[in-house]
């Protein structure tokens, strides 16, 4: 039998300056390779539930998400997990307000319960729109809080937050399964996967939720030491620890180039671009 299909994309592989960083004329930052390009971190996974509805997830809502939905193609957005509160990772949420629009329906945002109250601080104007002097056109969300370690389910996928530390801030990954289990479609399906940004240390109790995995996704900053952030040496050896499938790096800042870390790593483990997409939805592109 078929399995659901899925479809993962890197909308944004950069960190939170983006690159190329503004005013910045480093190789990097005025690299010829697109890969070099990197939009600010986020993501998308994308399926066609039970109804053959075709369902649109968004990992955390950076400040590009205008321009990603655009080259995308994006045109409905059911769900938001946010894995923590910083800028680089929520900013974009107004944009939303579009996909409100389009499917005339309301967006859950699902987030720890800290970091669901730095949002709605940061986007008062969003969760208390009578506050507003005028009435303006905000986007409609629902908060939903989730927990570590409380598997949820949304559209036949389901999703487990796994506990990682930014720096001596706690945050939140996610492992994504079928709620089906069982083989995914083909080499070129992503699941399972976890996705795991801005970490610079995975507590004990985590890496028993990173067992088993077909595709990881980790932060690797750059080469240099960062409090708040694994080195690409930190993130090489975790992968390894890990042992997933394949393994791609994320928001990487301008001193990587593309081209020289992908031949640096080993076997399964590579820089990720934006737009890198995993998987496929059966003919719908
Ligand atoms: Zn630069
Ligand atoms: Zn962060
Ligand atoms: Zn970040």
């Amino acid at each position: 039998m078929t399995q659901q299909p899925v479809r993962f994309t890197i909308l944004g592989s950069g960190t939170s300056a983006g690159v190329p960083v503004i005013g910045c004329e480093c190789d990097v930052c005025t690299s010829p390779d697109p890969r070099d390009k990197r939009f600010r971190p986020s993501a998308c996974i994308e399926t066609v539930d039970a109804d053959g509805q075709h369902r649109v997830i968004l990992i955390d809502t950076s400040p590009d998400l205008r321009m990603q939905s655009l080259r995308h193609g994006l045109n409905r957005c059911d769900d938001i997990l946010f894995t923590h509160h910083h800028v680089d990772h929520v900013f974009g949420l107004d944009d939303v307000r579009r996909f409100n629009v389009l499917m005339d329906s309301p967006i859950t945002v699902h987030g720890e319960p800290i970091t669901l109250q730095h949002v709605r601080r940061m986007f008062q104007h969003i969760f208390e729109p009578a506050s507003n002097t005028n009435k303006s056109f905000v986007a409609t969300l629902i908060p939903h809080a989730i927990n570590v370690g409380a598997r949820f389910d949304l559209h036949g996928l389901s999703f487990m937050p796994i506990r990682f530390m930014h720096g001596r801030l706690p945050i939140i990954g996610f492992r994504i399964d079928r709620v089906t289990g069982g083989p995914g479609n083909g080499s070129d399906d992503p699941l399972p996967l976890a996705y795991c940004t801005d970490v610079s240390s995975i507590p004990p109790e985590s890496w028993g939720m990173l067992v088993g995995l077909k595709t990881l996704i980790l932060d690797a900053l750059r080469y240099r030491h960062h409090p708040t952030h694994m080195t690409i040496d930190q993130a090489v050896d975790a992968a390894r620890q890990i042992g997933a499938e394949r393994t791609y790096f994320t928001h990487m800042t301008h001193d990587v180039l593309h081209a020289s870390l992908e031949a640096d790593l080993p076997d399964g483990v590579a820089p990720s671009h934006d737009g890198l997409t995993l998987g496929s939805l059966d003919g719908r592109q």
